[in-house]
C-alpha cells in the first residue's frame, strides 16, 4: 500500500483554502489571542496547525469526545493536524559516513473535531480579560523598539524616502519607506514586520541564512524565505492587534503566485510555517512556546 504523502496532504489543504480566496495565514485570529487550542491540554496548536484547522476555538479527537461522554454532530467533518514524532534511528553523512544524529523527526497526522460540531461537551473557555490600554500602533512601536534594543548589530532605516522595503543580510540592515509614504499606518507596520521577520534569518538569531545566497530580501520572490516573512508578518500583526484587512491586500495575483509556488514545492508550507513561528516569537521576545506537540490520550 502506498503511504500517504503527508506533505502533499498539508499542501492540498492550504491550496483548497486559497482556491476559495482564503489566505490561511492572513486570518485575523491566526497567531493572535484567540487561536485554535486543544480542549484537553488547553495548549495552542502550532502555527502550521492553525493554518490547517482554519477556525479558532477548542478542538478534540474522536476518543476525547467519547471519553467526555459527548458525540459528534451528524455530518460533521473532522480536520487533520500534524506533529513531529522523533524516531530512534541513527543518521549518517552520505559522504563521510559519520553519524550525524541518533533520531530523526517524522511528520504524523491525526484528526480532530471543533467543539461546535459536537454535543455534550462543555466549553472551558473563559471570557477574555481586558488587554493592555496601549493602542495597536503603540504596541507595534514598542515591539520594534524592544527588538532593536536586543539586536544591537541590526540597523533600521525608516527616515528616508525609499521606493522599496528590504532586508540586507550582508549589512544586517532593514530599510522601509517612511510612514508618511503609506496611505495607512497598518500597511507600514505589516511591511516593517515582513522585513524584521527576514532579519531573523541572521546566524545569531534564527539562523536560516544558509537556505539562500540572495543578497537582498524584498517582496517579490516567491521563495520559502518569502513565505516565512509573509506568515511571520501576519502573525506579528495579529498578535499586536494591527487590523489585517487594512494591513494586507489579498489580491488575486497574490493568491495565484503563492498557489503556484506551493504546488511546485510541497514541503514549502510545512517548513515556512515552522520557521515563521520561530521568527515571530523571536521578534516578539516570546520564546516560551506552549504548543500542542502530539494528540493527548487523556
Ligand atoms: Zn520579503
Amino acid at each position: 500500500m502506498a503511504s500517504t504523502n503527508i506533505y502533499q496532504m498539508v499542501t492540498d489543504r492550504i491550496v483548497e483554502q486559497m482556491k476559495a480566496s482564503i489566505v490561511p495565514w492572513r486570518q485575523p485570529w491566526v497567531g493572535g489571542s484567540a487561536m485554535a487550542i486543544s480542549y484537553t491540554t488547553r495548549k495552542t496548536y502550532s502555527m502550521l496547525n492553525q493554518l490547517l484547522l482554519g477556525k479558532p476555538g477548542e478542538w478534540l479527537t474522536w476518543n476525547q469526545i467519547q471519553a467526555k461522554g459527548g458525540r459528534v454532530n451528524p455530518g460533521a467533518k473532522s480536520r487533520f493536524c500534524v506533529y513531529c514524532k522523533p524516531v530512534e534511528k541513527p543518521q549518517y553523512d552520505l559522504e563521510t559516513g559519520e553519524k550525524t544524529a541518533d533520531t530523526y523527526l517524522l511528520l504524523k497526522w491525526y484528526r480532530v473535531f471543533h467543539i461546535d460540531d459536537t454535543q455534550g461537551i462543555e466549553s472551558l473557555c473563559t471570557p477574555v480579560a481586558p488587554g493592555t490600554s496601549l493602542s495597536p500602533i503603540e504596541q507595534a512601536e514598542k515591539a520594534i523598539e524592544a527588538y532593536l534594543g536586543r539586536e544591537v548589530s541590526l540597523r533600521f532605516y525608516n527616515n528616508k524616502k525609499s521606493a522599496s522595503a528590504f532586508y540586507s543580510p550582508s549589512r544586517d540592515e532593514v530599510v522601509v519607506p517612511m510612514l508618511s509614504q503609506y496611505a495607512l499606518a497598518e500597511e507600514y507596520y505589516s511591511t516593517a514586520f515582513h522585513e524584521f521577520t527576514h532579519s531573523t534569518m541572521h546566524e545569531d538569531r534564527c539562523n536560516r541564512r544558509s537556505e539562500s545566497s540572495i543578497t537582498r530580501f524584498g517582496d517579490s520572490a516567491y521563495s520559502r524565505e518569502e513565505l516565512v516573512a509573509e506568515i511571520g508578518s501576519a502573525m506579528i500583526c495579529n498578535r499586536l492587534g494591527i487590523e489585517h484587512e487594512k494591513a494586507f491586500k489579498n489580491s488575486a495575483a497574490y493568491i495565484q503566485s503563492w498557489l503556484k509556488a506551493l504546488k511546485n514545492d510541497n514541503k514549502m508550507i510545512v517548513w515556512a510555517a515552522k520557521k515563521a513561528e520561530e521568527a515571530a516569537r523571536y521578534f516578539l521576545g516570546d520564546t516560551d512556546a506552549d504548543v500542542v506537540v502530539a494528540p493527548s490520550t487523556s
